[in-house]
């Protein structure tokens, strides 16, 4: 006969579970070992998860992770160039290019990909920003980093066709990552290929 785990423990499991790359066996695992941590710790990873959201906040000027509401570090840095910006479709992918060591310019999480069939549209991306900032710092140069499936291409179109009017060059990263792939797993060497060989959209 099936015997179950207690009740807090499944909970506790099934939550961990719905994290990335964690599997029901896996999630148990880390149960029974948090089961073995001193109650101090405990609270510390309970407070936490509790004031992730309090703590970790979005940029206001660029939307990528920050503290307590302050602007990120990249934007805050005076000898990034503000006239090139690097549209992203997630906060995450900028750390991914950032570990690069290339791109001197400052970013832009436009939060998403258009994508009808998930009932993605226009309204759920941030454009209005981007073309905000465009207009504020004289940019010179916006690069798409969107992966290159359906979506990404559709909305690389788009932000193109918004940009049309201003006076801004849009590229796209070269297509050295692979069909379909996106940025935030790409190797270091993969993304500067990608971005030296960036070509008009
Ligand atoms: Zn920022």
């Amino acid at each position: 006969m099936k015997h179950d785990y207690p009740l807090a423990f499944q909970e506790l499991a099934n939550l961990l579970k719905t994290l990335p790359g964690i599997g029901k066996r896996s999630a148990e695992r880390m149960v029974f070992s948090m089961l073995k941590w001193p109650p101090e710790k405990l609270a510390l990873l309970g407070t936490s998860v509790s004031e992730l959201h309090e703590r970790v906040t979005l940029c206001p000027e660029c939307g990528n992770l920050s503290s307590d509401g302050a602007p990120c570090g990249i934007c805050m840095n005076n000898s990034r160039d503000k006239t090139l910006i690097c549209v992203v479709e997630d906060a995450s992918q900028i750390y991914n290019i950032e570990n690069s060591g290339l791109f001197k310019g400052v970013y832009h999480v436009i939060g998403g990909k258009l994508s009808p069939l998930e009932g993605k549209g226009i309204k759920d991306i941030h454009i209005q920003s981007l073309v905000k900032r465009i207009d504020a710092n004289a940019v010179k140069e916006v690069i798409l980093a969107f992966s290159s499936d359906v979506e990404g291409q559709a909305t690389s179109i788009y932000i193109g066709e918004e940009l049309k009017r201003k006076n801004v060059s849009v590229t796209r990263l070269a297509h050295g990552l692979p069909a379909g792939s996106d940025i935030s797993y790409a190797d270091s060497a993969t993304i500067a290929a990608a971005l030296h060989g960036r070509r008009p959209l």
